[in-house]
């Protein structure tokens, strides 16, 4: 299930052609995007960048946000910032805007120059998404930015020291940012405050990790239960589908698979994702959001867990699996409940897994336990000299200890 994605862009050029630049390479990178177009657009050059690029990008789907009129209470006001408070005093109609795309959005990317608008989305109850700041500006001056609120810009300093930056000159800060009165000051300030609201990331270790190799199918019964089970554990989840043991003659699709009420729910809920496409485990494994790792246990997939202390549970499906569930069992990098058998012996009960995920995710003694394994597994990696190969297989201590 591909990720929906929407973007909205402020006024002018200079925000505006970064954010054709994401939204075109999130749409190269399976993701579907919906880019929101402030009506009326400040300048001709905008409304041409934007008519000749949706024909060339078909796949991004254009939204129309009809901001509310704003007249300039002084006739010097430059437009371009004017428009910038025009979306954000048009706040409100963005929630039934978002919320009626389909599929539902699961993050929106906001210019730095509505930021705030994040304090008004994140309290309404008909969008649970995650919220994205693009800064289209340096990262040296995003960092002035963000320190804003708590600076008072005076001309008698020469230089400026702001934590975790060389000094700068005071003379290269815009002029404007010395009059507390100024709109493009008042709106720079209130989006800074936003930005720390803003959600980057899943917390660490919140999702769990859900596949079962390269080569397991699944029975629809199953797949059922195992995906009831995880959305019934409340859990945040990546799950990573198959139904054929080859990958060259799947023809399923994800809604044949899951069926279109347990899909819709997944879509609903937003808890999590399901997809059916080879991933990269490792990169996923490596991630810091991931939790737990629920696995047939392969002996691979046994090495990149170990390799990065996240637990697993282990529900074995054939071969050498069962011994590999021992070492995760004996070496306390995961939990094996033995009694379901081998993966396709039973049909294994929604209420059962979503036990065990929760144990999986919350029993903080195990994941204590697997993260001492990691540490363990990094040290016996960084005793040999493995410059040349790729880190798979740090197995010596996992193997001595049983
Ligand atoms: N730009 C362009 N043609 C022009 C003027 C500008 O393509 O005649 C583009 C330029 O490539 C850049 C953007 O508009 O992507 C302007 O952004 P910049 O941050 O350089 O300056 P700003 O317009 O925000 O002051
Ligand atoms: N793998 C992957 N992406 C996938 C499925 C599997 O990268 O979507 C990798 C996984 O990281 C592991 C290997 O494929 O290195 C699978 O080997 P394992 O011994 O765990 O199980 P098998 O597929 O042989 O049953």
């Amino acid at each position: 299930m591909e990720p929906h994605v929407a973007l909205l862009p402020s006024a002018g050029m200079g925000h505006l052609m970064p954010f054709l630049r994401l939204a075109a390479m999130l749409a190269s990178r399976n993701c579907k995007v919906t880019l929101l177009t402030a009506q009326p657009t400040v300048s001709a050059a905008e409304s041409n960048h934007l008519n000749s690029f949706f024909p060339a990008h078909p796949h991004i789907q254009r939204l129309d946000f009809h901001v509310l009129p704003l007249q300039p209470s002084n006739p010097h006001d430059d437009p371009f910032f004017l428009q910038f408070r025009a979306i954000i005093r048009s706040v409100h109609l963005l929630p039934p805007l978002l919320s009626s795309l389909s599929p539902p959005i699961s993050a929106l990317f906001l210019d730095i120059t509505a930021a705030t608008c994040v304090d008004h989305l994140a309290d309404d109850p008909s969008l649970s998404i995650s919220y994205y700041i693009l800064n289209t500006t340096s990262a040296r001056f995003f960092s002035l930015i963000t320190h804003l609120p708590h600076l008072t810009l005076e001309g008698s300093y020469k230089n400026l020291q702001l934590p975790g930056l060389p000094s700068f000159s005071l003379s290269n800060v815009p002029p404007l940012l010395f009059n507390p009165e100024n709109l493009f000051t008042t709106q720079l300030i209130s989006n800074a405050r936003a930005i720390s609201k803003v959600k980057d990331e899943k917390p660490a270790k919140s999702v769990v990790y859900v596949s079962f190799g390269s080569r397991t199918a699944m029975s629809k019964d199953q797949i059922n239960e195992l995906g009831e089970g995880l959305l019934k554990s409340k859990q945040k989840f990546l799950w990573i589908l198959k139904s054929v043991k080859v990958d060259k003659v799947e023809q399923t699709g994800l809604e044949e698979l899951l069926g279109s009420s347990l899909l819709e729910r997944i879509k609903e809920k937003r808890q999590g994702m399901a997809v059916k496409e080879w991933v990269k485990q490792e990169e996923i494994l490596a991630h810091p959001a991931i939790g737990g790792f629920f696995s047939h246990c392969g002996w691979n997939s046994v090495m990149e867990a170990a390799q990065t202390g996240v637990p697993m549970l282990a529900w074995t499906l054939n071969g050498d699996q069962r011994f590999n569930a021992e070492v995760v069992e004996k070496t306390g990098l995961g939990l094996w409940p033995k009694h379901w058998g081998w993966l396709g012996e039973r049909l294994v009960k929604s209420e059962e897994i979503e036990e065990k995920i929760l144990e999986l995710m919350q029993d903080h003694k195990l994941r204590s336990r697997a993260q001492k394994v990691g540490e363990e597994a990094t040290q016996a990696w960084e005793i040999g000299d493995h410059s040349s190969i790729h880190p798979f297989a740090p197995s010596i201590k996992m193997s001595d200890s049983i």
